[in-house]
């Protein structure tokens, strides 16, 4: 996913009143149409509306795509010749592979490639790795809060075992920076006319990468004995925050933007963190360590081959 964004300083449609070349532009579609100001009618107002802000209707449906997209990484799973519950282990070992290929390819990379239109190269960089150590410091702190005692709390307990919650919550956090990625895509284009296609790019991209994450979160769910249909609402509600942060971003575009870069850093720490603290040394508990090194090499690969083949 490589991501060009335009300008930083958002221009705010709704400022654009009747003084600015495009305030004109509507002042004479609304004559050539037979309205005056004061004869508008009462739609006009919805529609306008609507037409200021559409990219932020736009990019929140493409989010909440992209998270029904992420639910259907679980059909892999439908397979009844898959009995994961034998191979819990290996199920680790690939939903690894896959959240680190995610982490180095959708995270780090297109954060690293934004970071050089900056010019400077150490600054960007060291946003992102900045980012990426809270990201772990976060996971580690979300790890040790996740005690015994606390897991058998009727709370926790709805929701999973402790690998599933991590995961659960690391799915999710990393969610949030690429919303943000979709909304400031979509708000990008309003502000510069050779960026169109953006925002639809980058949510395609995201929803075609979060088929393979819905499998990540749902190999330790369904292991662990899960129905199909609770990983399909884990799966989709971990990418629940791609349409959510993709609001805010698109509007506040000048907020966002330079925050993207340690967002996408945090993310990649906490998701990297995560496989090699927890998912990797669990998978080892019931396989060889050739095992374990073989399927998270089959995840990291099969999360690099649907990217490059869809
Ligand atoms: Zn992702």
């Amino acid at each position: 996913m490589r991501i060009r964004f335009g300008a930083n300083k958002p221009i705010a449609r709704s400022q654009q009143g009747s003084g600015t070349y495009a305030g004109r532009q509507l002042l004479a579609r609304r004559s050539v149409n037979g309205y005056s100001k004061q004869q508008t009618p009462p739609t006009s107002t919805m529609q306008e509306f609507y037409t200021q802000y559409s990219f932020v209707v736009e990019s929140f449906i493409a989010g909440l795509l992209a998270s029904v997209a992420c639910g259907f990484g679980v059909f892999p799973l439908l397979s009844k010749r898959i009995d994961l519950t034998k191979h819990i282990g290996l199920g680790y070992g690939v939903a690894g592979g896959l959240m680190f290929a995610a982490s180095v390819y959708n995270l780090l990379l297109p954060a690293f490639t934004l970071g050089a239109q900056e010019g400077m190269k150490i600054v960007p960089v060291l946003k992102t790795l900045i980012g990426m150590l809270f990201g772990c410091a976060f996971l580690a702190g979300a790890n040790s809060f996740l005690t015994p005692e606390r897991l058998s709390s009727p709370v926790f307990k709805a929701f999973g075992s402790r690998l599933e919650i991590l995961v659960f919550i690391a799915m999710c956090f990393h969610s949030i920076p690429e919303g943000v990625a979709v909304g400031v895509g979509y708000a990008s284009e309003i502000h510069n006319e050779n960026l169109h296609g953006l925002g639809l790019y980058i949510a395609l991209a995201i929803a075609i990468h979060n088929m393979p994450e819905g499998l990540a979160v749902a190999l330790p769910m369904r292991a662990g004995g899960a129905t199909i249909t609770k990983c399909f609402i884990a799966a989709f509600l971990t990418s629940l925050p791609q349409p959510i942060a993709a609001v805010p971003a698109s509007l506040l575009v000048w907020l966002f933007e330079p925050l993207m870069l340690p967002f996408f850093g945090f993310a990649a720490g906490a998701m990297m963190f995560l496989v090699i603290e927890d998912l990797v040394p669990e998978g080892l508990e019931t396989h060889s360590r050739a095992e374990i090194a073989w399927s998270f090499m089959a995840g990291f690969s099969v999360m690099v081959l649907v990217q490059l083949l869809l």
